[in-house]
């Protein structure tokens, strides 16, 4: 369904009227492998130095942020940049006193007034509860709610992210901060991101998916097609499942990315030794899956009220006790063409899975628990250096969301910071970015794909 809004406004006519009436101006989003047009700021709070570190390996130039304040016009604020900047990279990592925060609202300042389109603000900090001082908690959760105000105070479809370390390394931090400053991660804002430790963490290279193999499910079209191809895009084997009834659909977008198509209605209960049959038949005995990625999803929406067990077992089957049963099938060390150590499972759950949603019980349940078995499993396969991590998309533009009534799909779209609905190939993004090889570091995430959607946290 065309977001016909969005079109109006970007035209002169419609532009002038919609601004006139104080409405929404949907921005073009930056997208793909694209960085920020402008310098890369970056600031320090303190005497940080991971972010300096991890944006040199990742080769790219940056400017350092104007700090001294002598300068200036005697309002004690730091001077304004005389051109756009694309994003400012701010570390925060040794800010643990109250009077930190002050610096951090100093240097934000200036670089927000001369973010160009599609800006980036990315601070990083510590995870609040590795610190046992009550004053350095507090300041680094306080940052989690600055960059969530900045995330919807952002204009000209920015974004502002947070990075949480641990005793993370330059290596562990670079896919994220690449992540962040790219286009990829146009429909991802007021998010924090928790990275962990890994003393075998990789910087990013290209392609990142060179000669790997990669399932994804209910990829015949939607957000599963789009995975797909970013995944093909950098250099996978890509397996495309979905039921025998979507077979043409599927044959084609296996075709056009050069993968292959397996029909498969996931809820069947070997669905999981079918995959591993797949891949083992197809590219051999010791071939192993580097990322399964469970996307294939149904709804069927009625108020709790009026819903039976059939409509409720439905979504369960395919959105939660499908994956489930498929994890267990390909995590079994001993499957030929099972999931490789070292790789990565992917759920896509909701925000309704978050928020909840009218007309959803089912559909939100289903997608919570997504959430709760990726939090679960998690830490039991840190031994084998497998990752499990979630998408909670918002609202994306897909057959799916084309069903919805008409008022409320156009509030859905215009209930986030960038005012309009996520393309498939977000989704696809930020699941390739969890994926990467270079991600090992990062385990029991949900990453929201929403534009910092309103709803829920
Ligand atoms: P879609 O309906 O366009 O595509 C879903 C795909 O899953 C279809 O190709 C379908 O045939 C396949 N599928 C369904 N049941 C299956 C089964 N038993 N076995 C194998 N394949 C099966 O939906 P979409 O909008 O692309 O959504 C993809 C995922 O993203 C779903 O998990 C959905 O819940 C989630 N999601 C979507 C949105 C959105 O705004 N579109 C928002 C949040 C979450």
């Amino acid at each position: 369904m065309p977001d016909l809004y969005t079109s109006i406004s970007r035209n002169p006519v419609g532009k002038m009227v919609t601004k006139k009436l104080g409405l929404p101006q949907p921005a073009t989003l930056r997208r793909g492998r694209e960085l920020p047009a402008g310098d890369i700021v970056l600031g320090t709070v303190g005497s940080g130095d991971i972010a300096a570190r991890t944006l040199s390996l990742l080769g790219l130039n940056v400017t350092e942020a104007l700090q001294d304040s002598s300068a200036t016009d005697g309002s004690g604020e730091l001077p304004a940049y005389d051109q756009k900047i694309g994003a400012i990279v701010l570390d925060a990592t040794t800010a643990r006193d109250l009077d930190d925060l002050e610096q951090v609202r100093a240097l934000l300042r200036p670089a927000l007034k001369a973010m160009g389109p599609s800006g980036r603000v990315i601070v990083i900090g510590v995870a609040p509860h590795k610190l046992t001082s009550v004053q350095g908690s507090a300041v680094c959760q306080a940052l989690e709610g600055i960059v969530r105000s900045v995330g919807k105070e952002m204009r000209a479809g920015g974004t502002a992210n947070l990075v949480q370390v641990a005793d993370s390394s330059p290596a562990g931090i670079a896919s994220t901060l690449e992540f962040l400053l790219m286009g990829r991660s146009a429909y991802v804002s007021g998010q924090p991101i928790r990275i962990g430790s890994d003393r075998h963490a990789q910087a990013p290279t290209t392609p990142a998916f060179a000669d790997k193999i990669v399932v994804v499910t209910g990829a015949s079209r939607g957000i599963g097609e789009s995975i797909a191809s970013v995944f093909a895009r950098d250099g996978a084997h890509v397996v495309l499942v979905d039921v025998p009834a979507a077979g043409d659909a599927l044959a084609k977008a296996a075709n056009s990315l050069g993968g292959t198509a397996l029909q498969l209605d996931i809820t069947t209960p070997d669905a999981g030794r079918a995959i591993a049959a797949h891949v083992a038949s197809r590219f051999g005995e010791d071939a192993r899956i580097h990322a399964v990625v469970h996307n294939a999803g149904i709804t069927r929406d009625r108020l709790l009220a009026n819903t039976d067990a059939a409509r409720w077992g439905s979504v369960l089957d395919v959105n939660l006790t499908a994956a489930l049963r498929i994890n267990d099938a390909l995590l079994d060390p001993w499957v030929p063409g099972g999931l490789a150590d070292g790789g990565r499972i992917i759920s896509v759950a909701s925000t309704s899975g978050i928020a909840g949603n009218r007309g959803q019980a089912n559909y939100a349940a289903s997608k919570a628990g997504v959430i709760g078995a990726v939090r679960a499993l998690a830490p039991h396969l840190g031994d084998r250096r497998i990752t499990v991590n979630a998408v909670a998309p918002g609202f994306i533009e897909t057959e799916m969301t084309a069903k919805i009534p008409a008022a409320t799909r156009e509030f859905a779209r215009r209930f986030n910071s960038v005012q309009q609905g996520g393309k498939p190939v977000d989704v696809g993004e930020t699941i390739a970015y969890f994926a990467d090889p270079a991600s090992s570091s990062i385990t029991g995430q949900v990453l929201r794909v929403c534009g910092q959607s309103q709803i829920g946290r």
